[in-house]
Protein backbone atom coordinates (compact mmCIF):
# COMPACT_ATOMS: atom_id res chain seq x y z
CA UNK A 1 0.00 0.00 0.00
CA UNK A 2 0.84 3.83 -0.68
CA UNK A 3 1.57 6.39 1.86
CA UNK A 4 1.21 10.00 0.25
CA UNK A 5 2.20 12.59 2.25
CA UNK A 6 0.25 16.05 0.55
CA UNK A 7 1.66 18.85 -0.22
CA UNK A 8 0.05 21.69 -2.66
CA UNK A 9 3.49 23.03 -3.64
CA UNK A 10 4.98 20.85 -6.30
CA UNK A 11 8.74 22.36 -5.28
CA UNK A 12 8.32 22.14 -1.70
CA UNK A 13 7.54 18.54 -2.24
CA UNK A 14 10.49 18.14 -4.64
CA UNK A 15 12.58 19.87 -2.57
CA UNK A 16 11.61 18.11 0.46
CA UNK A 17 12.34 14.33 -1.23
CA UNK A 18 15.24 15.82 -2.92
CA UNK A 19 17.36 16.92 0.50
CA UNK A 20 16.11 15.11 3.21
CA UNK A 21 13.92 12.00 2.05
CA UNK A 22 16.04 10.70 -0.54
CA UNK A 23 19.25 10.20 2.35
CA UNK A 24 17.16 8.00 4.34
CA UNK A 25 17.47 4.60 4.22
CA UNK A 26 14.85 2.44 3.38
CA UNK A 27 15.48 0.44 6.26
CA UNK A 28 16.05 3.57 8.72
CA UNK A 29 12.43 4.84 8.26
CA UNK A 30 9.82 4.96 10.39
CA UNK A 31 6.60 6.20 10.70
CA UNK A 32 3.79 6.26 13.45
CA UNK A 33 0.18 6.84 13.41
CA UNK A 34 -1.25 8.24 16.69
CA UNK A 35 -5.07 8.24 17.69
CA UNK A 36 -6.53 11.31 19.16
CA UNK A 37 -9.81 11.23 18.96
CA UNK A 38 -11.52 11.23 15.51
CA UNK A 39 -8.25 12.60 14.12
CA UNK A 40 -4.86 10.93 13.57
CA UNK A 41 -1.09 12.08 13.64
CA UNK A 42 0.94 11.23 11.19
CA UNK A 43 4.77 11.11 11.67
CA UNK A 44 7.37 9.63 9.80
CA UNK A 45 11.27 9.85 10.51
CA UNK A 46 14.66 8.86 10.01
CA UNK A 47 17.77 8.44 11.96
CA UNK A 48 19.95 8.62 9.02
CA UNK A 49 24.18 9.24 8.59
CA UNK A 50 23.48 12.74 7.86
CA UNK A 51 22.19 15.08 10.51
CA UNK A 52 21.18 17.53 9.11
CA UNK A 53 18.66 15.06 7.36
CA UNK A 54 17.49 14.04 10.77
CA UNK A 55 14.01 15.28 10.07
CA UNK A 56 10.72 14.54 11.38
CA UNK A 57 7.55 15.23 9.35
CA UNK A 58 3.74 15.27 10.87
CA UNK A 59 0.18 16.19 9.66
CA UNK A 60 -2.71 15.94 12.19
CA UNK A 61 -5.87 14.50 9.51
CA UNK A 62 -8.96 13.21 10.15
CA UNK A 63 -9.57 9.56 10.35
CA UNK A 64 -10.62 8.44 7.26
CA UNK A 65 -11.67 5.72 4.92
CA UNK A 66 -8.47 5.63 3.59
CA UNK A 67 -6.68 5.23 6.95
CA UNK A 68 -8.95 2.57 8.53
CA UNK A 69 -7.93 0.83 5.37
CA UNK A 70 -4.73 1.15 5.26
CA UNK A 71 -4.06 0.40 9.18
CA UNK A 72 -6.05 -2.97 8.51
CA UNK A 73 -4.36 -4.17 5.33
CA UNK A 74 -0.69 -2.43 5.50
CA UNK A 75 0.67 -5.69 5.85
CA UNK A 76 4.05 -4.58 7.49
CA UNK A 77 4.86 -2.52 4.17
CA UNK A 78 4.52 0.13 2.32
CA UNK A 79 5.56 2.67 -0.28
CA UNK A 80 6.09 6.57 0.97
CA UNK A 81 5.89 8.70 -2.70
CA UNK A 82 5.00 12.25 -2.20
CA UNK A 83 1.65 13.72 -3.76
CA UNK A 84 1.03 17.57 -4.77
CA UNK A 85 -2.38 18.19 -4.87
CA UNK A 86 -4.16 21.15 -7.20
CA UNK A 87 -7.50 22.01 -7.99
CA UNK A 88 -8.83 21.43 -11.05
CA UNK A 89 -11.78 23.82 -12.49
CA UNK A 90 -14.21 23.00 -15.51
CA UNK A 91 -11.86 24.45 -17.95
CA UNK A 92 -8.88 22.39 -16.58
CA UNK A 93 -10.76 18.50 -17.16
CA UNK A 94 -12.51 16.05 -19.83
CA UNK A 95 -16.34 15.94 -20.11
CA UNK A 96 -16.73 12.83 -17.56
CA UNK A 97 -14.15 13.97 -14.73
CA UNK A 98 -16.14 14.34 -11.00
CA UNK A 99 -16.61 17.16 -9.71
CA UNK A 100 -16.08 17.31 -5.50
CA UNK A 101 -19.78 17.31 -5.59
CA UNK A 102 -20.27 13.53 -6.78
CA UNK A 103 -21.53 14.93 -10.72
CA UNK A 104 -19.17 14.69 -13.85
CA UNK A 105 -18.30 17.22 -15.13
CA UNK A 106 -20.93 17.77 -18.51
CA UNK A 107 -23.29 17.89 -15.72
CA UNK A 108 -22.24 21.49 -14.87
CA UNK A 109 -23.41 24.59 -16.88
CA UNK A 110 -20.37 26.51 -18.85
CA UNK A 111 -22.72 28.84 -19.62
CA UNK A 112 -24.07 29.77 -15.90
CA UNK A 113 -20.86 29.90 -14.19
CA UNK A 114 -20.06 26.13 -14.00
CA UNK A 115 -22.96 25.66 -12.08
CA UNK A 116 -24.04 22.02 -10.95
CA UNK A 117 -27.48 21.23 -13.02
CA UNK A 118 -28.50 18.83 -10.71
CA UNK A 119 -31.34 19.88 -9.15
CA UNK A 120 -30.53 18.46 -5.97
CA UNK A 121 -27.02 19.49 -5.56
CA UNK A 122 -25.57 23.01 -4.14
CA UNK A 123 -22.69 22.78 -5.99
CA UNK A 124 -22.42 26.42 -7.58
CA UNK A 125 -18.93 25.57 -9.43
CA UNK A 126 -16.91 22.40 -10.32
CA UNK A 127 -13.64 22.04 -8.91
CA UNK A 128 -11.85 18.85 -8.68
CA UNK A 129 -9.07 17.90 -6.58
CA UNK A 130 -6.51 16.07 -8.54
CA UNK A 131 -3.46 14.58 -7.08
CA UNK A 132 -0.26 13.82 -9.06
CA UNK A 133 2.12 11.45 -7.38
CA UNK A 134 6.10 12.07 -7.49
CA UNK A 135 7.60 9.18 -9.29
CA UNK A 136 10.39 8.13 -6.97
CA UNK A 137 9.38 5.84 -3.73
CA UNK A 138 10.87 4.28 -0.45
CA UNK A 139 9.57 0.84 0.89
CA UNK A 140 9.23 1.72 4.96
CA UNK A 141 8.78 -1.11 6.75
CA UNK A 142 8.59 -0.02 10.40
CA UNK A 143 5.18 1.29 11.31
CA UNK A 144 3.39 1.89 14.02
CA UNK A 145 0.09 2.68 14.95
CA UNK A 146 -0.11 4.17 18.65
CA UNK A 147 -2.43 5.57 21.11
CA UNK A 148 -1.62 8.68 23.05
CA UNK A 149 -1.22 6.97 26.50
CA UNK A 150 1.50 4.61 24.10
CA UNK A 151 3.76 7.07 23.11
CA UNK A 152 6.09 7.86 25.83
CA UNK A 153 8.07 4.54 24.59
CA UNK A 154 8.26 5.73 21.16
CA UNK A 155 11.09 8.26 20.49
CA UNK A 156 10.01 9.06 17.57
CA UNK A 157 6.12 9.79 18.25
CA UNK A 158 7.33 11.58 21.99
CA UNK A 159 9.69 13.92 20.38
CA UNK A 160 7.39 14.98 17.85
CA UNK A 161 4.20 15.20 20.15
CA UNK A 162 5.95 17.22 22.74
CA UNK A 163 7.86 19.05 20.89
CA UNK A 164 4.48 20.12 18.58
CA UNK A 165 1.21 19.59 20.88
CA UNK A 166 1.92 19.23 24.30
CA UNK A 167 4.01 22.37 24.43
CA UNK A 168 1.18 23.97 22.50
CA UNK A 169 -1.83 23.39 24.81
CA UNK A 170 -1.07 22.90 28.27
ZN1 LIG B 1 -20.20 20.14 -8.86
ZN1 LIG C 1 -23.52 18.35 -8.28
Amino acid sequence: MNVVPLFTDRKEASTLWHDVINWWLDSSIKIRFVEIDDEYWFIMGSDSQRPESNFSFFKVLPKSENYERFKKGHGGEAYLRLGVYATKFLKDVKHDALCNCGHAAEDHDKSDNDLCLYEECKCKKFSTFQITLLKRKKTITDIAFLEEKNVKDDSLAWNCLNTNKFSKFD
